[in-house]
């Protein structure tokens, strides 16, 4: 059965990194070196012969430090605003970084219309195929600027996990600030166990993950779960790891137990477009 020991031979892997991995805690400003090491860490990936795609949250994140915010935006248009002005933000930090290591990062950004649109689809997987041939890596988002509730993925796990099973890759990995998935809110109950692997996603875990303040919370355990069926569905291994330690892409790679392990399903009649739900889309 193949598992962590298995995670070096994989050969097309997406990697998402949430904002609060990217940003110091306390300023919420960019955290550099640990951008740094990332960047670099990537850059073995693909010089080991990987495909590679970093899926990068921090768009709202950056904006907002970047035009001196005190507090996260709530109103749509102004989170739109930051995410215009943090996304490029973001990138310029990520082009000067890959540069260093000779490495020429893309920009894709993408909403939900992509996805369902098939000649929009169309168009993604092959400019994806044509980066990865070129060598490049991907950097994706969602593009908060142009989003509308009824075709936004909202969090970066749900829109990692399609790119996974878009691009067919056979690993995602989620940097969150967790450690991973437990029984129970190890903050609240000392008796909560970590679960290092899950086989299938069963229904006991799906009713657990639904009601996400009896699992870890802050990183939203229940989309978590949600992006694992994806990516275990079209045929990837999924592990969320704790972000805070960015070398811990390594440990991971080499197979040492870090995280929660989902094992592949590969479910023959995956449909990518069964996971994209929209609302009715309507001019008012
Ligand atoms: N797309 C959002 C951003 O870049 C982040 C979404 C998420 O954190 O899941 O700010």
């Amino acid at each position: 059965m193949a598992g962590r020991e298995d995670l070096k031979d994989k050969k097309r892997i997406v990697i998402k990194i949430g904002s609060s991995s990217l940003t110091h805690q306390e300023t919420g400003r960019i955290n550099l070196s640990k951008m740094e090491r990332l960047v670099r860490i990537l850059t073995d990936l693909r010089n080991e012969g990987k495909d590679v795609i970093l899926v990068s949250s921090g768009a709202i994140a950056v904006g907002k430090e970047t035009l001196g915010l005190q507090n996260r935006p709530t109103e749509k248009v102004e989170k739109q605003a930051c995410a215009a002005v943090g996304q490029a933000r973001l990138m310029m930090v990520y082009q000067k970084l890959f540069a260093e290591y000779n490495q020429v990062p893309a920009q894709i950004l993408m909403t939900k219309y992509t996805m369902i649109n098939d000649i929009s689809r169309e168009n993604a997987q092959n400019t994806f195929q044509e980066l990865f041939r070129m060598g490049v890596i991907p950097i994706v988002n969602e593009n908060d600027t142009v989003t509308t509730d009824e075709i936004e993925f909202g969090d970066n796990d749900t829109l990692s996990a399609i790119v996974t099973a878009l691009v067919n890759a056979d690993l995602l990995i989620l940097l969150s600030d967790i450690d991973g998935l437990y029984t129970d809110d190890p903050r609240q109950n000392a008796e909560a166990v970590f679960i290092d692997f899950v086989e299938r996603i069963d229904d006991r875990l799906d009713s657990m993950a639904k009601d996400s303040s009896t699992l870890v919370g802050t990183g939203g355990m229940a989309t978590k779960i949600s992006a694992a069926k994806i990516a275990t569905g079209s045929g990837a291994d999924m592990i969320i790891a704790n972000g805070e330690e960015i070398n811990i892409i390594n440990a991971i790679m080499a197979g040492e137990k870090k995280g929660t392990f989902f094992q592949a399903h590969r479910n023959e009649n995956f449909k990518l477009l069964d996971y994209i739900s929209t609302r009715q889309y309507s001019n008012k």
